[in-house]
């Protein structure tokens, strides 16, 4: 049982999750960790090396052959792989892709999990994902599954400047055997469709305290 606190927060593309957890994290001088982001560097590591996605055994390969740091530098997690930053690369559309064909392999999971559980042991982390309750930390008492209309989804990537393919990816995350994106039976759902970023941290925050959480 790892000492710090651990608030989750999941839910499918473009629910809001990011922004909040930020805005949460800040609001509670708690690390955010962002796990998407992981594998999202991963993708882009073994694009970047001509590996077909559709290859698990040769994405594997890609993957366990790289050296993959994660960390958490001011605050926020940071991934390095092989020395190199990819931050700048995981919304490039050929990332949005196949992020979710990457994801849904299990051994890229055995390897990435442990790295965010490790996050954990060095703060009080904020971590965003798609089964940071259900699976990363099935024990914690935080956990919230953020969650928005198709419809307010859409136009939140739009007006991001994105092209992603949300459904695609939500569906090909929510039906994949390895941790799909689930609803875990005691996490607290929030509807951000008519919200702003403020009201949701406020509504958690809220619940937060319900829950007996010293804020
Ligand atoms: O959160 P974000 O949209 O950046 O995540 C990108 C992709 O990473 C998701 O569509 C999903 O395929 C994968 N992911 C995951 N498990 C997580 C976080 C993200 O499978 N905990």
């Amino acid at each position: 049982m790892p000492s710090h606190r651990i608030i989750a927060i999941d839910g499918p593309a473009a629910s809001g999750k990011s922004s909040v957890a930020l805005a949460l994290a800040q609001r509670l001088g708690f690390s955010h960790v962002n796990s998407g982001a992981m594998y999202r560097a991963v993708t882009w590591h073994v694009l970047q090396r001509s590996v077909d996605v559709h290859q698990p055994a040769a994405v594997v390969a890609a993957v366990e052959q790289s050296k993959i740091v994660c960390e958490l530098v001011d605050s926020q997690s940071r991934i390095l792989i092989n020395d190199q930053d990819p931050t700048s690369h995981l919304r490039d559309d050929n990332v949005n892709r196949a992020v979710s064909i990457v994801s849904s392999i299990p051994r890229v999971r055995q390897i990435l999990v442990p790295r965010m559980r490790e996050c954990a042991k060095a703060d009080n982390v904020v971590m965003e994902g798609r089964d940071i309750g259900s699976v990363v930390f099935p024990e914690t008492p935080f956990k919230f599954y953020i969650d928005a209309s198709p419809e307010v989804r859409v136009q939140r990537r739009r007006a991001e400047g994105q092209r992603d393919e949300i459904a695609a990816r939500d569906r090909a995350d929510s039906s994949r055997a390895a941790s799909p994106l689930v609803v875990a039976p005691d996490a607290e759902v929030i509807d951000t469709s008519t919200l702003t970023i403020e009201g949701v941290v406020n509504e958690i925050m809220r619940r937060l305290k319900q829950k007996g959480l010293p804020i």
